[in-house]
């Protein structure tokens, strides 16, 4: 496990053969026929972008997706070759974006009209896609307003649209018909285009559950991410038929201290818990700042020796205290399993994202950045 035992043990294990695993689950579940686009913003929502971006270009992925084109930079920077599409960009970034080949994402006119004069200035024809609001009610050109959109952007010469894209709010829920809608809106939105001479070789819609609970919107491309980092548990439909998936982000710690206290010590800031009993305490390396947050307090489990041990008192900054008392025979030293495996028990990034009432995507992207990412993989060894 690559571990330096001069650092502070605390550290996230980032399976890359797990990231293959799912990626090529997925794949066999939705077909042949989508490509998947890796969507890798967030630091690959805090595994790793260029390792994982790496590892994925390697098993054949083209499309990458990020949030910002600074993260498309990082991106070319580790050798990443293919499409590399950003979702947001701002005014001022064009020279950014087209040193790079990154391909930006437009929904106003006058911003696709300054890339416009950009790209001319420059005198090429660059490749952009256009995302249109079909319901999330977030950013896109309203569908209400795609007519008028594609009449001005079928005028601009140094621009290409090849793709338009949407996003979907709902796709999680089979039942919800606002998918549907989405769906039909954006079939409508590229005829609009098409009518207009605009023929987009990439019209992209699906989402990880977009891709698995609605066949009809994964069309040439889906955009996957939690799926490829195995978080489906909570943005996949319970009980509804789905890809296979591994974890691919564990959290591991060790115990640093142990000490025993008669019934009635308080523990942590606040003395929020006070022991029922005489007990044995430890504790361990890890706090809020490393994205163990504070609302674990009192309400959350780590894994030693293969035995549940409940957090107890306030999760500080920088360490987390755990009631041993009934796993006595832990040594200061031992493995703390944080998110991950031990002898058969789990604990997943959405067993703690239940706790704390969100996603397992805050949790794996809020494990900050002191907690160094070590990447492994069987491939290597
Ligand atoms: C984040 C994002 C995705 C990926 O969503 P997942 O649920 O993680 O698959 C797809 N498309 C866009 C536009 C996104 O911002």
């Amino acid at each position: 496990m690559n571990e330096n035992s001069a650092e502070r043990p605390t550290k996230a294990i980032v399976d890359l053969d797990h990231l293959r695993f799912n990626y090529t689950s997925i794949k066999r579940f939705i077909g042949p026929e989508p490509q998947v686009m890796a969507i890798v913003k967030a630091d690959a929502y805090g595994h790793g972008a260029n390792e994982c971006s790496k590892t994925l270009q390697q098993v054949g992925v083209k499309h990458f997706g990020v949030a910002l084109p600074e993260e498309g930079v990082e991106l070319r920077k580790g050798g990443i070759a293919g499409r590399i599409v950003c979702f947001g960009n701002w005014p001022g970034q064009e020279q950014m974006i087209i040193a790079d080949r990154l391909t930006p994402v437009f929904f106003q006119i006058d911003r696709l009209k300054a890339f416009d004069e950009s790209a001319g200035a420059q005198g090429i024809v660059y490749p952009v896609v256009i995302k249109i609001d079909t319901g999330m009610g977030r950013v896109g050109v309203p569908f209400g307003s795609v007519g008028e959109f594609a009449s001005e952007a079928a005028k601009f010469k140094n621009i290409k649209i090849e793709g338009l894209m949407t996003h979907f709010s709902t796709a999680d829920q089979p039942q919800n018909n606002l998918t549907d809608t989405q769906i039909r809106r954006f079939n409508k939105a590229a005829e609009i285009f098409q009518a207009k001479g605009v023929q987009p070789k990439y019209l992209d819609m699906a989402n990880s559950p977009g891709a698995i609970v609605f066949p009809n919107s994964r069309s040439s491309l889906v955009r996957i991410g939690g799926l490829l980092y195995g978080l489906g548990g909570d943005v996949l439909p319970k009980g509804f038929p789905g890809p296979e998936l591994k974890a691919v982000m564990s959290l591991y710690s060790k115990v640093s201290f142990i000490k025993r206290v008669p019934a009635g010590t308080t523990i942590g800031y606040g003395a929020s818990f006070v022991t029922k009993r005489d007990s044995v305490i430890g504790t361990i390396p890890i706090g809020y700042n490393d994205g163990y947050r504070r609302g674990l307090s009192n309400s959350s489990n780590v894994l030693i020796r293969g035995k549940f041990a409940p957090v107890i008192g306030r999760v500080s900054m920088d360490w987390t205290t755990i009631d041993l008392t009934d796993i006595p025979e832990v040594n200061v030293g031992d493995r703390v399993t944080v998110i991950g495996n031990d002898q058969g028990h789990r604990i997943l990034a959405e067993d703690i994202a239940e706790s704390l009432n969100t996603i397992s995507y805050e949790v794996t992207c809020g494990i900050s950045r002191r907690v160094p990412r070590v990447y492994v993989s069987d491939q290597d060894r």
